[in-house]
């Protein structure tokens, strides 16, 4: 169905030559040949011990420090290049042994560079702050780097001694054995069930297969798929849980030894970011739950069910766009789409996408799917695979704002500060997603579109808030749990699981039904090894929601105003100078109160609304999308 689909739209743009240079990446932009590569990656190596000279008197003085962190980041920089064009390269088409080779030799550079400078940190760590400020006045230069050794000294209180930070570097290896064999488990012995489709298909229910599967139209379908596959996953939940648990032991022994409250407290240090920031979005989250529930009736209306189900959340609730897009139309639309974000802003990007910053098309032996790195110093690189569907513009819209991101804390920052963190990375690139969005509704001429549209955006309102949301809950109770002694297995992980997405998917109160066999669902989720990586999913649509509702408003504003624009735009040329908490609070955002999510969840009732007011346009009963 999908390759019927990708046929038909590439004959919506068949006048594009796919061969055309102004469709692909020119890698000649970062090394003019592969020579080129091999000689400034050998340049670089030979550099690396340069670094060993400066060992045990990195901070005697300001122009030594200086001089050592010149040399390190410079080596960095050079470093970072060679590895971004190998993996494009390779990306560009996978099945090249030397393109894989060049990849694996990138890596052994970058560790190479790793292990000959792993005794910088300490070094700087026991100087201790007092001194490094005393260094940073006494120089100017040191004021790039002010950022990362701040960085480094914060991490004195939970530092050991050399000979403890020696041992605990030795278990490494086992901190990683719980991820290992949950991985090896269910991608290579985990028996997946067999199910036969209505319309006769007989189907091998693997991870690819039941995230397919499980938007079947046919309700049949779906239900058979969701029993057959979570009563697998049942029968090894002990396995599973087992796993899980070692794994949740191993970042209890870290944040112990390393002298934290909570396995949360240590993981969110890393990014500086206060724990309120978690606690306040499970909080928020419990207050609306309401507004989760309107949305599960909603699409019970849409899909004309009598009774809505936990297996009915994936099939389609709406027509799919017919409509298809050349690469200039998706061009045209983001651009049109950012023009929130100022002049400048929509001037560089339009520049970008004449200027070789896409790789546009699908082809045999290239990655799937899409992203946005940046060289530094040139400009960011998108690699998309472009097939004319609307999502696919949405796509564009998001890697666009992670483009814009790179270019212009690439362009404000010295390269030690120019990459941001992953706490602020999916605010840029979702905010531009929310802006397209807006920009279709204004320019829908049918309910059809409109209820597409509208539905999309309520689809990933409700996957990223709330379901990374309750994963988030899940992934902090659970570590509780260790953390009183309570040993996790099959049993008590996946009776919790069940309370969670009942609770909140309003099973008691008759909204959805969720089956006792889904509560196994937790053992499918990779996430959960991650160390609380999945609340930034949800933090950051919150905080694009805000920060996009307040740029229109002030936009239309009388007279208009522009402080909001700008201070977002001064938060995405911050890259990393400052702590992603700060710099989203400057931009107008505080993570620590509930403001950004009662915004995100206004966003999500007004879409309700409008849903429901074409519904009843329509007629009460008629289903707008997919037959029960
Ligand atoms: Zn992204």
């Amino acid at each position: 169905m999908i390759r019927v689909a990708v046929l038909a739209s590439m004959l919506a743009f068949a006048d594009v030559s796919a061969a055309d240079p102004k469709y692909a990446w020119n890698l000649g932009e970062l090394y003019p040949t592969e020579a080129a590569w091999v000689a400034a990656k050998d340049a670089a190596v030979a550099d690396i011990p340069k670094i060993a000279s400066c060992r045990g008197k990195l901070t005697t003085s300001a122009a030594t420090l200086v001089g050592c962190l010149e040399t390190y980041f410079d080596i960095d920089r050079r470093l970072t290049q060679v590895n971004v064009y190998a993996s494009m390269n390779y990306d560009l088409d996978t099945r090249v042994g030397r393109a894989q080779q060049m990849q694996e030799q990138g890596r052994q550079a970058r560790i190479a560079l790793s292990s000959a400078s792993a005794w910088m940190r300490p070094e700087i760590l026991a100087a201790g702050r007092d001194k490094i400020q005393a260094l940073e006045a006494a120089d100017p230069r040191l004021t790039p780097y002010k950022q990362p050794l701040l960085d480094i000294v914060r991490r004195a209180p939970h530092t050991l001694d050399a000979e403890s930070e020696r041992l605990v570097a030795e278990t490494a290896t086992m901190s990683n054995a719980g991820q290992a064999i949950r991985d090896v488990f269910v991608n290579a012995d985990l028996p997946y069930p067999k199910v036969k489709l209505a319309n006769g298909e007989d189907v091998t229910l693997d991870a690819a297969a039941y995230t397919k599967y499980r938007a079947a139209i046919d309700r049949e379908d779906r239900l058979k798929v969701f029993t057959a596959f979570w009563a697998r996953y049942n029968e090894f939940t002990r396995t599973l849980g087992t796993a899980l648990n070692a794994q949740v032991q191993a970042h209890e022994f870290s944040r112990k030894v390393r002298k934290f409250d909570s396995s949360l407290a240590a993981s969110l240090f890393g990014d500086n970011v206060p724990t309120v920031v978690y606690t306040q979005l499970i909080a928020d989250i419990h207050a609306n739950l309401p507004t989760l529930h309107r949305y599960l009736s909603l699409r019970q209306r849409m899909m004309g069910l009598d009774k809505l189900g936990y297996e009915d959340l994936y099939a389609p609730i709406v027509k799919r766009y017919e409509r298809t897009f050349t690469p200039e139309q998706a061009k045209a639309l983001t651009l049109e789409a950012v023009a929130a974000l100022g002049k400048e802003y929509q001037e560089i990007l339009g520049k970008g996408f004449e200027s070789g910053w896409i790789d546009w098309f699908p082809r045999t032996g290239k990655r799937s799917g899409a992203y946005s790195t940046i060289a530094y110093g040139i400009h960011p690189f998108q690699l998309q695979n472009f097939t004319g569907l609307y999502d696919e513009v949405s796509t564009l819209a998001h890697e666009s704002g992670h483009s814009m991101h790179s270019l212009l804390a690439d362009r404000a920052q010295p390269y030690a500060t120019h990459d941001y963190p992953i706490f602020v990375a999916e605010v840029a690139s979702t905010l531009n997603e929310n802006l397209l969005v807006n920009a279709m509704l204004q320019k829908a001429t049918t309910d059809d579109e409109r209820l597409f549209l509208l539905g999309s955006h309520l689809d990933s309102l409700r996957t990223t808030l709330f379901r990374q949301g309750l994963f988030a809950e899940f992934e902090l109770r659970i570590h509780e749990m260790a953390a009183q002694g309570e040993p996790l297995n099959g049993e008590n992980l996946t009776a919790l699981y069940l309370k969670l997405v009942r609770e909140y998917y309003g099973h008691d109160k008759g909204i959805c039904e969720v089956k006792d066999a889904y509560g196994a669902e937790w053992a499918y989720i990779p996430h959960f090894y991650y160390d609380f990586y999945v609340y930034q999913y949800a933090t950051s649509v919150i905080a694009s929601v805000k920060l996009a509702d307040g740029i229109r408003a002030e936009a239309v504003a009388k007279p208009p105003s522009t402080a909001k624009r700008d201070a977002y735009l001064k938060m995405l040329a911050a890259g990393s100078s400052r702590y992603a908490y700060d710099m989203l609070k400057e931009a107008g955002v505080d993570m620590a109160t509930s403001a950004p999510f009662e915004a995100a969840m206004r966003d999500m009732n007004r879409t309700i609304d409008a849903m429901e007011s074409i519904l009843d346009k329509r007629g009460a009963k008629a289903p707008a999308g997919g037959k029960p």
